[in-house]
Parts: structure tokens; C-alpha cells; sequence
């Protein structure tokens, strides 16, 4: 099957690339859901490498909810600053916390619909703490996700959420949480947005190429 194939030839060859922010995360400090989700939240519209240094700044200092909210807010937006709408993020690690105090009795949910239902918490949030975090199979659709998925001519999706739901039909559930991972870090290296490196692609035989006029 097709999706076999993709899945075990980009396993292969993503051996070696930088490994994605979360699972860094989950190296240095274990399978923890409430510092995953932080990490989350603060590395949305930020790049990997400076979403890691702030949250070993930010972890240095708090690793519970509780703990988050006593922080000066003062503080936490000087930590979390260089992520960027450090204002916002700020702010929302906290009222996450508050939530996360007053209606789960400081533990992160495990479902999907307990974790959509935190003011701040997306889908895209959502889907990548329950993989990462509780193991629980869930596709999460960012950019690169959405792109190379359409790409390949496996779906096709206008939107990040429709692509999600498309790939729930065509992708067996033992990869909905390897997906994210394998995709996004072929989609840093290889299947870039801008003329992607097709003539170095590993999977150019199993690819469609749908939409792309312009290649390397
Ligand atoms: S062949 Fe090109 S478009 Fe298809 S996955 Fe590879 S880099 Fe992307």
C-alpha cells in the first residue's frame, strides 16, 4: 500500500534530521502533558529552535499550573518574549493554568473534546497533546501537514480541517500520530512551500506532485 511505503521511507530518511520541538521535549523532560502543551501554545507562529530555548527558561522556573499562575506576569512575558505575541501567550499560559486548576483539578484532559473545551487550547494543540502525550491516535494538520498531504494526492483539502478529516478516511490509525512528525520535518527539509526539492525527494515515485509548478 502506498501509505506503507511513504511512512517507512520517510522514517528511514528522517533518521538524521533535527528532531521536532516536541519530541526534544518529551527527551529532556519525559512524557509530561502539561509541559507539552505549554511548549505547544508557545511555539505557535514560532520557529522550533527558539520555542526550545524559552521553554528551558520557562521550565527552570515552573513546571505545574500552579506554579505557572503565581508567576509574575511581568516575568513570564520577559521568558516567553522572543516566541513572539508574547502578550497573548502569556496570557494564555495562564488562564490554561487557571483552567487547568479549576475544572481538572490541575491535570491536563485526556480527550479531545475536554481539551478544545480550554479557552486558548485549537485543534492543532489538541491533536498534538493527545500523541504526544497520552498516545492517544490523533492527526495533527499544520502547514507542512496540509501542503505535502495534498501534494502527494492523498487528499484533497482547502484548509488544514478539512484536510484532517480527508486524512482520517485514507490513513490507517496506527499512523495518525506518526504523521505530524514525519511530515512536518520532510516539509522543513524537502517539501519545502517554495519549490521543493523534488529532484532529491525519496518518495518522488509515490508523490502526484498536485500543484506544484515549481520545482528543484
Ligand atoms: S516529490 Fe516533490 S512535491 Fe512530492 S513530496 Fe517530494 S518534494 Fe514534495
Amino acid at each position: 500500500m502506498i501509505i506503507d511505503d511513504i511512512v517507512r521511507i520517510l522514517k528511514r530518511e528522517t533518521k538524521t534530521f533535527t528532531p521536532l520541538m516536541t519530541d526534544q521535549i518529551i527527551a529532556e523532560y519525559g512524557r509530561d502533558p502539561f509541559l507539552i502543551l505549554i511548549s505547544c501554545l508557545l511555539s505557535l507562529r514560532a520557529k522550533d529552535l527558539t520555542t526550545i530555548h524559552v521553554c528551558r527558561a520557562l521550565f527552570k522556573k515552573v513546571q505545574t499550573p500552579k506554579q505557572l499562575l503565581a508567576l509574575p506576569r511581568a516575568e513570564l512575558e520577559k521568558i516567553v518574549y522572543k516566541t513572539g505575541f508574547y502578550k497573548t501567550k502569556a496570557r494564555v499560559l495562564q488562564s490554561v493554568s487557571k483552567d487547568l486548576l479549576e475544572r481538572f483539578k490541575g491535570k491536563v484532559p485526556e480527550t479531545r473534546e475536554e481539551l478544545l473545551s480550554i479557552k486558548g487550547v485549537g485543534i492543532k494543540t489538541a491533536n498534538l497533546v493527545l500523541s504526544a502525550a497520552f498516545d492517544t491516535p490523533a492527526i495533527c494538520v499544520d502547514t507542512h501537514v496540509h501542503r505535502i498531504s495534498n501534494r502527494l494526492g492523498l487528499v484533497v483539502a482547502k484548509n488544514a480541517e478539512k484536510s484532517e478529516v480527508a486524512l482520517q478516511k485514507v490513513l490507517p490509525k496506527k499512523y495518525w500520530s506518526s504523521w505530524n512528525r514525519l511530515l512536518v520535518l520532510w516539509g522543513q527539509n524537502i517539501c519545502v512551500p517554495v519549490s521543493p526539492k523534488c529532484s532529491q525527494c525519496a518518495i518522488k515515485s509515490l508523490c502526484k506532485r498536485v500543484g506544484v509548478t515549481k520545482s528543484r
